[in-house]
């Protein structure tokens, strides 16, 4: 298994049946928005999220949502909540006609934006990660929070290069968990080109 660090958070329920989960969730978030390598994102995973830390998370501070998983600028993977277990990601949500993704997905975070580039390092340590839990759990499809939320949810954007984890996978000889990829995503060129990415980690241009 991927090493992860864990960060519980009190977030979670039973699944209704452990057995069928089928889907894995991609996401992007950043605490606040745009801005990377921050504690935002844990604390609001953990309902720590100071409402006085920055005007944005007064609106936020009392939601009590989760995911599984969060791989952070730096690569570093941060567990959540034990997949076997319900996490509260997805919200309100439909994926081939079965609503409620909460119940039968695994959710899994990136730090990133609708507007910035995600870092290749993240790339290698979603393809570790979705390999182990595709060998672990029964899922049948990989796909974004937008494409089971659409009009409601835009992450994980159109930074995310799908055709990029396609090929990271390939490369690593997990062609099957490939092929569970759902959206198309940019065509190759372009994806390249939303790959640069000049700033250290941690900082944004303005
Ligand atoms: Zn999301």
């Amino acid at each position: 298994m991927s090493t992860a660090v864990l960060s519980l958070s009190e977030n979670f329920d039973a699944r209704t049946c452990a057995s069928e989960i089928n889907l894995v969730v991609i996401h992007a978030i950043s605490l606040p928005p745009n801005r990377f390598g921050g504690p935002g994102v844990t604390q609001l995973f953990t309902n720590t999220l100071d409402p006085q830390a920055h005007p944005y998370y007064a609106g936020i501070h009392h939601l009590r949502v989760s995911a599984h998983f969060f791989i952070r600028r730096t690569g570093e993977l941060i567990q959540f909540v034990d997949p076997e277990l319900r996490a509260w990601h997805a919200g309100v949500s439909c994926w081939h006609g079965r609503e409620r993704c909460n119940d039968f997905s695994i959710g899994v975070e990136l730090e990133g934006s609708d507007t910035l580039p995600f870092e290749a390092v993240q790339y290698e340590v979603l393809a570790n990660l979705l390999t182990e839990l595709c060998e672990r759990f029964p899922i049948e499809g990989i796909t974004g929070h937008s494409d089971i939320a659409p009009g409601r949810k835009t992450d994980p954007g159109p930074y995310f290069a799908w055709g990029r984890l396609r090929r990271c996978l390939d490369a690593k000889g997990h062609a099957r968990t490939a092929t569970l990829i759902e959206p198309e995503g940019a065509a190759e060129a372009v994806e390249e080109a939303l790959m640069v990415w000049s700033f250290p980690v941690s900082e944004r241009p303005d």
